[in-house]
């Protein structure tokens, strides 16, 4: 219900959680976060609220700068720790949190199963993030380039955020029919969130992301745009109102 992500130079965990408690006005049921540190991702992920999550990380590494955060509000599979988002492909190297609903993800679950795959949630979403890991492996693709293909086959309403362990200086984010805003920060970072109150406090320059619009906001080569048939878009910047 709602997503908060954070790629740069300053430490994500807080900004992520803080930005998860902005959110909170929406209503969700579980809460969880990936951080990415030292060639690893760190997941918590808990049932109930954002301060539940809170002290179920307390003493455990919450360091690194690329972090994703969800607060979920479940459509398929009861509210537990393991529906929480985020959700891990088989091979644990990518992390993926979801709004929404995807709608044909039965006939995409059975498919993947053939092929190997073994699911741990009840949730929708956890297709998503192994579909990617299939069409990556499969067609040697480029993360941003599995993930815009994996959306071809997808029917239903999502917002998306993606990491990936073998492009620790990358965040895929994807949208349609659910809000998505980029934030591009004044230290060449990136913020993501549902909508732009997790992001006021930082930068006022956001992009509010268009239906099959997917970015790549890498901290090499900057931010990206294209829509789902990998044509090139030009972001269109809006200056947010600060009251
Ligand atoms: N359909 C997904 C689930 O049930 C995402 C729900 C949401 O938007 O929070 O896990």
């Amino acid at each position: 219900c709602g997503i908060v992500a954070y790629i740069g130079a300053k430490e994500a965990y807080p900004i992520v959680v803080k930005g998860l408690k902005r959110l909170e006005y929406r209503g969700y049921d579980s809460a969880g976060v990936a951080l990415f540190n030292n060639g690893e991702i760190n997941l918590y992920k808990k049932q109930g609220k954002v301060s539940n999550l809170e002290e179920f990380a307390e003493g455990r590494d919450k360091s690194g700068h690329i972090g994703i955060g969800h607060t979920r509000w479940a459509t398929h599979g009861e509210p537990n720790d393991v529906n929480a988002h985020p959700h891990l492909s088989g091979d644990g190297q990518i992390a993926l949190i979801h709004n929404g609903i995807i709608e044909n993800y039965e006939s995409l679950k059975t498919e993947l199963e053939s092929r190997g795959h073994v699911f741990k949630s009840e949730t929708d979403t956890e297709v998503l993030v192994h579909l990617i890991e299939e069409i990556q492996k499969n067609q040697s693709l480029s993360l941003p380039e599995a993930v815009r293909v994996t959306l071809t086959y997808v029917v239903g309403a999502y917002a998306i955020v993606v990491m990936d362990k073998n492009n620790p200086r990358q965040l895929i984010a994807a949208r349609k029919s659910s809000p998505l805003v980029i934030g591009i920060g004044k230290e060449d970072d990136y913020y993501l969130a549902s909508d732009a109150t997790p992001i006021v406090e930082y930068t006022k320059n956001v992009v509010y992301m268009d239906d099959e619009e997917i970015a790549i906001l890498d901290l090499d080569s900057g931010m990206k745009l294209v829509d789902i048939a990998n044509q090139e878009k030009t972001p269109y910047i809006q200056e947010l109102e600060l009251h």
